[in-house]
């Protein structure tokens, strides 16, 4: 695996790799690697010829008062995944190289860059429309792999690639849980093993509502209603918003039959975690039922 630090190093290694007629895969991290990172790399490898990694824990899409200085950076482990899951290229650079001095240019999705995450973290989809931008000049990627697990992410990157037609296709790769369902985050290193058993009531509401859904309930108002009473019953779960979308506006929806993206964020202590599921519309999940 090659190691690239600069924007100027990478380019050129990525350029080679176009030369040689070879598709590369891009797949963008903030780093501490998780299986959640992996199977996007493997989406990577199996669908392209070149699989590049970024592991760069973007200033710009953190808010004043928000873990930039204590998110986990574990660079040495990180090239030991990379290295065993054969990918050709990591670029990993400095913040001084990203963001040059005198730095002013940010793409924007407008819209719904203040949705979901975007209400409570102003200013965080911002920087992550700027950083992807920024890798997509970079890398020229033909594929870029997002995971579902950001699925607000997903939706703005979509509507960025498509409004300033990038070149890229978009895969949205499928959340990786624990066992027991927690969605896996490189912030559930901070849960203490208290905080871990907390963290599942966003997993478990999401299930609530997946069944209630499953059994004919269509009332966003009501689905939000049961989503929230579980997040209640465990008081060490402080909830940000538990909504219900559509996965492409984000626009709230007040009822699924079209299919809709159940989005939940929570504080467990002063974590935030973010989880959701997608419920598929009347006819897309199931065959008509007979008789
Ligand atoms: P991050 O390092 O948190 O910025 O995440 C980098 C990429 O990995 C993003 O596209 C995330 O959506 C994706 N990702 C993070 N956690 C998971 C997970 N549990 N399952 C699938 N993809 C994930």
């Amino acid at each position: 695996m090659k190691i690239l630090k600069t924007p100027d190093s990478m380019y050129a290694a990525c350029a080679q790799r176009h030369h040689d007629g070879r598709r590369i895969g891009l797949v963008p991290t903030m780093g501490a690697l998780h299986e959640g990172h992996l199977s996007l790399i493997r989406a990577a490898r199996a669908q392209s010829d070149a699989v590049a990694v970024s592991i760069f824990v973007n200033p710009l899409q953190f808010g004043p008062n928000e873990d930039l200085a204590k998110y986990p950076r574990t660079l040495e482990r990180d090239c030991q995944l990379l290295e065993a899951e054969k990918v050709d290229l990591l670029f990993a650079p400095s913040n001084q190289d990203m963001y040059p001095a005198g730095a002013t240019t940010f793409v924007t999705v407008e819209g719904l860059s203040e949705r979901l995450c975007g209400r409570s973290r102003p200013g965080h989809f911002r920087g992550v429309t700027t950083v992807v931008a920024k890798l997509f000049h970079i890398v020229e990627p033909d594929l870029a792999f997002f995971g579902q697990k950001d699925a607000a992410q997903v939706a703005i990157i979509c509507r960025m690639v498509r409004d300033l037609n990038f070149p890229v296709r978009i895969v949205i790769c499928p959340i990786v849980r624990e066992k027991d369902g927690l969605a896996m985050s490189s912030r559930n290193a901070y849960l203490d093993p208290q905080q871990r058993k907390q963290a599942l009531a966003l997993y478990r509401s999401l299930m609530r509502v997946q069944t209630l859904a499953d059994t004919g309930e269509r009332s966003t108002a009501k689905l939000v209603e049961a989503g929230k009473d579980v997040i209640a019953e465990e008081p060490g779960v402080r909830l940000d918003y538990f909504e219900v979308v559509n996965p492409e506006t984000l626009d709230p929806v007040s009822d699924i039959s079209h299919g809709a993206l159940v989005a939940v964020a929570a504080f467990v202590g002063s974590t935030r975690l973010i989880d959701n599921v997608v419920l598929h519309g009347a006819s897309e999940s199931r065959e008509p039922s007979v008789g």
